[in-house]
C-alpha cells in the first residue's frame, strides 16, 4: 500500500513571500490614497480586464453573481422571458436569472459537461430571450453552434464566465462571443480577490451605461435614481489585489494545464477523464473525472488524504428552490450528476500529489 499523504482541495493561503509582499504593497497603497469607493485601482482593473477579453467596456461589480443579474437586466431581461441555460452549473446561474423575473429553462449537457446545442435548440419558444451558456470548469462552450441557434431565433446570448477567465477558443476569449460577458473573481476562481468581485463586459454603450448605474442602486449622476437596483460595487481593495494578481494569471493557467496533462496521462483508461479539444485553452478550474460508483471512490479517496468536492450534488433544476415547476429536458446531465468527481488540481498541487492521487484512483478500481 501507498505511503498515506493528505492532499488538499484547495489551499487559498498566500504562501510565497514575493507575491504575499506585492500583494500587501497594492493594499497599503489603496489605504494611504484612501479612495477606497470606486478608487481608481477599479477604473484601471477595468481598463485592463476589457483589453485582455478584447472588449469595449468592463463594469466591475462586487461578485459573480451579481456579474450575472446585472448583465441579464442590462440587455432588459425580465418577467415574461426565458431564458435558457445548461442544468449543470452553480446554482448563482439559475437564481440570477430568476432574480430578474424571468424563467430559466434547462438544457441538457454533453459529454464535456457544457450545454449541448441540440438540446438548446428544442427548448426556443416564443417567449425564449436569450441563451446563458455556462463555461464550465473553464472550457469554452461549443459557441459556434450556440451563436448559430442566437441569430436563428433573434436571442441575445450572455456568457457565464465564471470559471473561464482567459479561456479561448480558436483564440477567442471567453466573455467576448455575447452580447455581455460575466466574470467571477471570487477567492476560489482560478483567477482570484482575496474576497468577493466580478465583472460585467460589453461592446455596447448603451449596455455599459446600464450596468453603471445598476451597481450603484441603479442612479446616474450619483443622486438621480432611474430605476430599482442595489449596490454591487467592486471594492478598491479587491481591484487593487486583482490588478496585482493578473501579473500571475499565466503562470497559473499554465500550471493548471500542466497538471492536467499529468493525470491525464495516470488516469488514461482508467476513469472517463475531461479532454481539451484542438483550438481549444481550457483554464481547469476544476479537474472533473466521471467516475462510476463515484461516492465510493470519494469514500475510498478520503480514507486515503485525498480531498475530493462534487460539482454539484444537485443540477440546478432538482434544487428545492427551483424544481417545482423547473422547466427543461436533461437526460444526460441526470445521469452525469452521480458520476462528477473534482480531484484537487490547482496549480499548487506537485507532482508527487498527482501521481499519489491517481495512484489511489488506480487502486479503487484495481487496475
Ligand atoms: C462562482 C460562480 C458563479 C458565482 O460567482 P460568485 O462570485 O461566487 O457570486 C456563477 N456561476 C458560476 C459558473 C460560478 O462558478
Amino acid at each position: 500500500m501507498l505511503e498515506r499523504r493528505h492532499v488538499r482541495f484547495l489551499a487559498l493561503e498566500i504562501d510565497d513571500e514575493a507575491r504575499l509582499r506585492r500583494l500587501l504593497s497594492a493594499v497599503e497603497r489603496v489605504l494611504r490614497h484612501g479612495r477606497l469607493v470606486l478608487g481608481p485601482e477599479v477604473q484601471e482593473f477595468e481598463r485592463c480586464i476589457a483589453e485582455r477579453c478584447r472588449r469595449k467596456y468592463a463594469v466591475g461589480v462586487s461578485s459573480g453573481s451579481a456579474a450575472l443579474l446585472l448583465g441579464l437586466r442590462s440587455v432588459g431581461i425580465g418577467p415574461g422571458d426565458e431564458v435558457i441555460t445548461t442544468s449543470l452549473s452553480w446554482i448563482a446561474t439559475a437564481n440570477a436569472i430568476a432574480t430578474t423575473g424571468a424563467t430559466p429553462v434547462f438544457a441538457d449537457v454533453g459529454d464535456d459537461l457544457n450545454i449541448d446545442p441540440a438540446s438548446v435548440r428544442q427548448l426556443v419558444t416564443r417567449r425564449t430571450k436569450a441563451i446563458l451558456p455556462v463555461h464550465w470548469t473553464g472550457k469554452v462552450c461549443r459557441m459556434t453552434a450556440l451563436t448559430e441557434i442566437a441569430e436563428q431565433h433573434g436571442l441575445m446570448v450572455i456568457e457565464d464566465a465564471a470559471q473561464a477567465f482567459d479561456a479561448s477558443h480558436h483564440g477567442r476569449k471567453a466573455g467576448s462571443f455575447g452580447v455581455v460577458g460575466c466574470f467571477s473573481m471570487n477567492a476560489m476562481k482560478v483567477f482570484a480577490a482575496c474576497g468577493d468581485a466580478g465583472m460585467v463586459v460589453t461592446d455596447r454603450e448603451d449596455v455599459y451605461r446600464r450596468v453603471l448605474a445598476l451597481r450603484y442602486n441603479g442612479t446616474v449622476n450619483r443622486e438621480e435614481c432611474i430605476e430599482i437596483s442595489l449596490n454591487e460595487r467592486l471594492d478598491t481593495l479587491q481591484a487593487a489585489i486583482l490588478l496585482q494578481r493578473l501579473n500571475d494569471v499565466e503562470a497559473i493557467i499554465a500550471q493548471r494545464r500542466e497538471v492536467a496533462g499529468w493525470y491525464g496521462e495516470a488516469l488514461k483508461g482508467v476513469v472517463e477523464i475531461p479532454q481539451e479539444a484542438p483550438g481549444e485553452r481550457d483554464t481547469w478550474y476544476t479537474y472533473t473525472i466521471r467516475a462510476p460508483r463515484r461516492d465510493e471512490l470519494k469514500a475510498f479517496l478520503e480514507s486515503r488524504g485525498v480531498e475530493t468536492r462534487i460539482h454539484h450534488p444537485f443540477l440546478m433544476p432538482e434544487q428545492p428552490a427551483h424544481r417545482e415547476g423547473a422547466r427543461g429536458k436533461f437526460p444526460n446531465a441526470q445521469r452525469l450528476v452521480g458520476q462528477v468527481l473534482c480531484l484537487p488540481g490547482t496549480e499548487k498541487i506537485r507532482r508527487e500529489e498527482v501521481d499519489y492521487v491517481a495512484a489511489c484512483v488506480r487502486e479503487f478500481y484495481g487496475r
